[in-house]
């Protein structure tokens, strides 16, 4: 069982989203208003699992409470609701640290499939696999144990589990995303990989993305693992291509 706040003032929409996620054994709470919601996630940390947040809210919108959340320090992950007709919500999503989104209207099994998707990425996932029992086990891949072990590189640690990049004496919290993207990246080390690549694994994204969501989620990584993040030596701009992680520069 994961714990879920869906922050969304339609209340037809919201009702619907809490019937189905506590159908899949989920906790759920509901609140209609950005700012009523902000208001409770500060005084509440660590109180969720995981977060359903419409952009269009009264109060504050949704880039306003996701921006807050990860200035505040909470990383709890983020599913954003954007409306299909505003493509650059996606980025500006991304920019305020959301993990993922989901353009309205959206197939309830499409967004149950992305809660899943987040949950099971994150470290409740024995909880997760308790909810969905067999299922979670074909969700889950057999190595996933192991890609949970910390990694280190050229003197830094990404630690998976704790959701952390350690340098020297630093502690970095990462998102869900962000982590997910530097182990995808880690992964491929040495080779260039696509923004389209990136979107289709790592987010499961097939539909037509704006690639750029991508760049917004590099610029942070560098802040966190470069020495000097305008001249990268880790995660390279490949130019026509995408990007390319070197463990070891020179
Ligand atoms: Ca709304």
């Amino acid at each position: 069982m994961s714990r879920i706040l869906i922050v969304e003032d339609e209340a037809h929409l919201a009702q619907g989203l809490r019937f189905n996620l506590e159908a899949e054994g989920h906790e759920v709470r509901v609140i209609g208003d950005g700012a009523e919601a902000l208001v409770h996630l500060l005084a509440s940390p660590g109180a969720h699992d995981l977060i359903v947040l419409d952009v269009m809210l009264p109060g504050r919108d949704g880039f306003d409470v996701v921006g807050e959340l990860r200035r505040a320090g909470e990383f709890v992950p983020v599913l954003m609701l954007t409306a299909r007709s505003r493509p650059e919500d996606v980025l500006l999503g991304f920019e305020a640290g959301a993990d993922d989104y989901l353009p309205k209207p959206f197939e309830l099994s499409i967004l149950l499939a992305r809660v899943r998707g987040l949950l099971r990425r994150h470290q409740w996932m024995r909880q997760a696999v308790e909810a969905f029992g067999a299922d979670a086990a074909v969700l889950v891949p057999p190595d996933t144990e192991a890609e949970h072990e910390p990694v280190v590189f050229d003197g830094k640690t990404l630690d998976p589990k704790a959701l952390e990049l350690r340098v020297g004496t630093m502690r970095h919290h990462l998102t869900v995303m962000e982590c997910e993207l530097l182990r995808y990246l880690m992964r491929h080390a040495g080779t260039a990989v696509s923004r389209k690549a990136i979107l289709e694994d790592v987010w499961d994204l097939h539909e037509d993305t704006d690639t750029r969501a991508i760049d917004n989620f590099i610029v942070r990584l560098r802040r966190y693992i470069e020495t000097d993040p305008a001249n990268p030596k880790h995660l390279l701009t490949v130019r026509g291509v995408g990007y390319k992680f070197v463990a070891e520069p020179d």
